[in-house]
C-alpha cells in the first residue's frame, strides 16, 4: 500500500489504492499526453451518475476554471489533481464500497452476559443520516455488537434510501398495523447495513415518501407515531422479546407509553425502554387527537406527571410532549454528554421532568465509529494517514484546494504539494445551518479567515429557507476569490475529505448536547476550535490553559459574541503560524486521542443490565 513521496513531502504516504489501480489503467494513455490535458478525475466513473450536475454554490466558482489538468508523481505513480473544471466535482467519483461490516472488531473481549437490544430510530448512518443522530445509532449498535450482544436496528423505510447500500435485503413480514381506526398493511424487511441487521418498516400509506429522510410532504408527527407501534406491533406479531428496546429522540418518544399501556397487557413482556436524548430543541409537540390516532387515549397523558407540555397549560388547545412523554414512560433516560445533562437539569422547561427523574437520567458521551471514520483506511480520501504517518494529510489538504480552486493551478509545475499552501491555514466547519450552531458566529469565522489569510470551506445545509438563502448570498460574494469556499449540500463523501484536509475544525454552536464534527475532526488531524458548550466543554480543551496541560488539544472560547470567536481563532492561526513544531505535535496528539465508542458503549451496556429482567 505504501508508496515513497518524492517532491516536497520528504517520508512516506498511502495512496489511497483505488486512486493507484486508476491511474494505472490510464497510464498507457497518459504517455500519449502531455502534463496538461483533459483528463478524466481521478477516481473512475463507470456510468457518471445522473446527479453528476454540479450544485449551485459549487458552480458558482467553477465557470471561470481552466479545463487543464496537472499530473504529479509520488514515486513511481502518477496522480491526477481535481480541478473545479472537472465534469463530475470530486467527491461525486465512484468510490470502492465500503463494507464495514467486516470491520467490526472481533478482538474486543465478549461480555458473559448477552443482551439483545432493538434500537428503533428515524436515522442510521450512513443510509439514512441527517446529523449526530444517525452516526451515533450505528456506531452504538456496532461497538455493542463487537462485545457480544445481539443488536437489531428498526427503522423507516424512507423512500430516499439507496437501496444498493443495503446487503441481502429481504422481505420477512406481511402485516397490519393500527392507525387512525384503520389497519395498514406494512411490510416489514430485514436487511444489513454496516454490518448491523436492520428492519425496515415500509407502510402501504404515503408515511415516509419523499427525497429526503425528513421534510416530506405527510404528517411527520403522524408518521413516526405510526413508526413507534408499528415496531412495536412487528415484535408482536414475530414473536421477538428483546431484553431492551432503545429509542432515540422524540420521534419514538411514543414507544414508550404504547409499551407499558398497551403491549405490556398483550403478548410482550420482557423488554425494558431506554430513551436517549439528542437534542432537546424538538418536544415532539403533539394533540391529545394525534396521539389517540395510533390507538392510545390521548387525554390519559395530558397531565403534568405524564406527557402535558407545561408551557401550554391553560392553553386552548393544551399540548402533549412525546419527548417528555418517552422521559416520563422510559426506564433508564440517557442524554449525550455529561455537561448536556447538568445544562438541562438547570435550565428549559423539561428540567424539572428531568429533576424527578433524575435517578435514571444518565449523561453518557457519544464515541465516533473509528472503523467507519479512519483516515488510514477511509475510500473516501486520495491519500490515507495516520498520527505516525501524518505525511497523507498534506496530500489531501492540496486536493480539495485543487478541487475547489483555492490554490491556482499555473503555478505548480512539477511540485506536486508547494509549501505555499503550508502557510495557509485551512478550516473547515461541517453542520446542518441551524440557529442551534451558531450561524452569526460561522458567518464571523469566513470574515475572521479572510482577514487573517487563511482559508475556510463550509459544508452545510439549512433546512430554513431563509437562512439557505443568506448563506447562498454569502456564497455568491465569496465563493469567487481564492480563500472561502460555502458550498450548501449534504455530501458524506465530501466530508470525510473535508475533515482529512483541514488544519482546523471549527464547532462554534450556541449550545451543542455533544457534538461529532469536533471528535471527527481531531481524529482526521485537525484542530478543534469551539466554543466550551455541553459536549464541546467535554472533549476539547484550551491549549492556552496553562492549568490543564495534559488535556490541552484545540481552541476554547465561552462568549457568544464575535470578538470572542475571534480571539480564538487568533490564536489558533498564530500558534499554526509561528509554532509549527508545537501545532505539529497538537495535530499528532488530537489524532491519537480516543474517542472511540470502546470508551462510552461500556457504559450503555451497563445501563442495559441495571433495568433488563432476566427471564
Ligand atoms: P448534529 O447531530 O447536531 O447535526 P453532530 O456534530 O453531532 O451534530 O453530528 C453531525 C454529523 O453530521 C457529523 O457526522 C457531520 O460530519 C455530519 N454533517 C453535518 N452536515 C453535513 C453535511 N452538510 N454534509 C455531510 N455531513 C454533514
Amino acid at each position: 500500500m505504501e508508496c515513497a513521496l518524492v517532491g516536497n513531502l520528504s517520508n512516506t504516504c498511502f495512496l489511497n489504492s483505488i486512486s493507484r489501480r486508476v491511474v494505472r489503467q490510464r497510464k498507457t494513455r497518459m504517455l500519449y499526453s502531455s502534463a496538461n490535458f483533459n483528463a478524466p478525475p481521478l477516481f473512475a466513473h463507470s456510468n457518471p451518475p445522473k446527479e453528476a450536475i454540479f450544485d449551485r454554490s459549487f458552480s458558482m466558482f467553477c465557470g471561470s476554471a481552466t479545463k487543464q489538468r496537472t499530473l504529479a508523481v509520488f514515486g513511481s505513480e502518477e496522480f491526477v489533481w481535481p480541478s473545479p473544471a472537472d465534469e463530475i466535482p470530486f467527491w461525486k467519483n465512484t468510490f470502492p464500497s465500503r463494507d464495514a461490516s467486516i470491520q467490526v472488531p472481533t478482538d474486543i473481549e465478549k461480555d458473559s452476559n448477552p443482551i439483545h437490544i432493538i434500537h428503533v430510530t428515524a436515522e442510521m448512518a450512513p443510509i439514512a443520516k441527517v446529523g449526530g443522530l444517525g452516526d451515533v445509532v450505528t456506531g452504538l449498535a456496532r461497538a455493542c455488537l463487537s462485545h457480544g450482544h445481539a443488536v437489531d436496528v428498526m427503522l423507516p423505510f424512507y423512500e430516499c434510501i439507496e437501496k444498493q447500500q443495503i446487503n441481502d435485503l429481504a422481505l420477512i413480514t406481511e402485516y397490519n398495523t393500527f392507525y387512525d381506526g384503520n389497519w395498514v398493511p406494512t411490510n416489514a424487511y430485514r436487511g444489513v447495513v454496516s454490518g448491523i441487521p436492520v428492519i425496515f418498516i415500509e407502510p402501504s400509506n404515503e408515511f415516509f415518501k419523499g427525497q429526503n429522510v425528513y421534510g416530506g410532504s405527510y404528517n411527520e408527527l403522524e408518521a413516526y407515531l405510526f413508526l413507534s407501534r408499528a415496531c412495536l406491533e412487528w415484535m408482536q406479531v414475530a414473536g421477538v422479546q428483546p431484553d431492551i428496546i432503545h429509542v432515540h429522540e422524540w420521534q419514538t418518544g411514543a414507544l414508550p407509553l404504547l409499551y407499558w399501556d398497551m403491549y405490556q397487557n398483550l403478548s410482550l413482556k420482557k423488554p425494558r425502554v431506554v430513551l436517549t436524548i439528542h437534542n432537546m430543541e424538538h418536544y415532539g409537540e403533539c394533540g391529545k387527537d394525534q396521539l389517540s390516532k395510533c390507538g392510545l387515549d390521548g387525554s390519559i397523558y395530558a397531565s403534568v406527571d405524564k406527557a402535558m407540555d407545561d408551557r401550554t397549560i391553560g392553553h386552548n388547545p393544551e399540548r402533549l410532549s412525546l419527548l417528555k412523554g418517552g422521559i416520563v414512560y422510559s426506564n433508564a433516560v440517557v442524554t449525550v454528554s455529561p455537561t448536556y445533562l447538568k445544562e438541562t437539569l438547570c435550565s428549559g422547561w423539561l428540567a424539572s421532568t428531568l429533576l424527578s427523574n433524575r435517578d435514571k437520567y444518565f449523561g453518557i458521551l457519544n464515541g465516533i465509529d473509528t472503523v467507519i471514520w479512519d483516515p488510514a483506511t477511509d475510500v473516501f480520501l486520495p491519500a490515507n494517514f495516520h498520527a505516525q504517518k501524518p505525511e497523507g494529510k498534506k496530500i489531501c489538504k492540496y486536493y480539495v484546494q485543487r478541487g475547489l480552486g483555492l490554490v491556482s493551478e499555473g503555478t505548480l509545475a512539477g511540485d506536486p504539494v508547494p509549501h505555499i499552501t503550508d502557510n495557509v491555514p485551512l478550516i473547515v466547519c461541517i453542520t446542518r445551518l441551524v440557529a442551534q450552531k451558531g450561524l452569526h458566529l460561522i458567518t464571523q469565522a469566513i470574515k475572521r479567515t479572510e482577514e487573517l489569510g487563511g482559508q475556510m470551506i463550509v459544508l452545510g445545509k439549512a433546512p430554513d429557507a431563509r437562512v439557505q438563502g443568506e448563506f447562498e448570498d454569502l456564497a455568491n460574494s465569496h465563493n469567487q476569490g481564492s480563500s472561502i469556499r460555502i458550498l450548501l449540500m449534504y455530501s458524506e463523501e465530501l466530508s470525510h475529505m473535508l475533515y482529512a484536509a483541514a488544519d482546523m475544525v471549527l464547532v462554534p454552536s450556541i449550545y451543542e448536547p455533544c457534538g461529532l464534527a469536533q471528535m471527527i475532526g481531531m481524529r482526521y488531524g485537525a484542530v478543534p476550535v469551539v466554543r466550551k458548550t455541553g459536549g464541546l466543554a467535554d472533549t476539547v480543551f484550551d491549549m492556552d490553559d496553562s492549568s490543564n496541560r495534559e488535556m490541552a488539544n484545540g481552541f476554547v472560547f465561552e462568549g457568544i459574541d464575535e470578538g470572542s470567536l475571534n480571539c480564538a481563532l487568533d490564536r489558533a492561526f498564530r500558534h499554526y503560524r509561528e509554532k509549527t513544531d508545537e501545532w505539529n505535535s497538537i495535530v499528532q496528539k488530537v489524532m491519537e486521542i480516543d474517542n472511540s465508542w470502546n470508551n462510552t458503549a461500556g457504559k450503555y451496556i451497563e445501563t442495559y443490565n441495571s433495568i433488563r429482567v432476566r427471564w
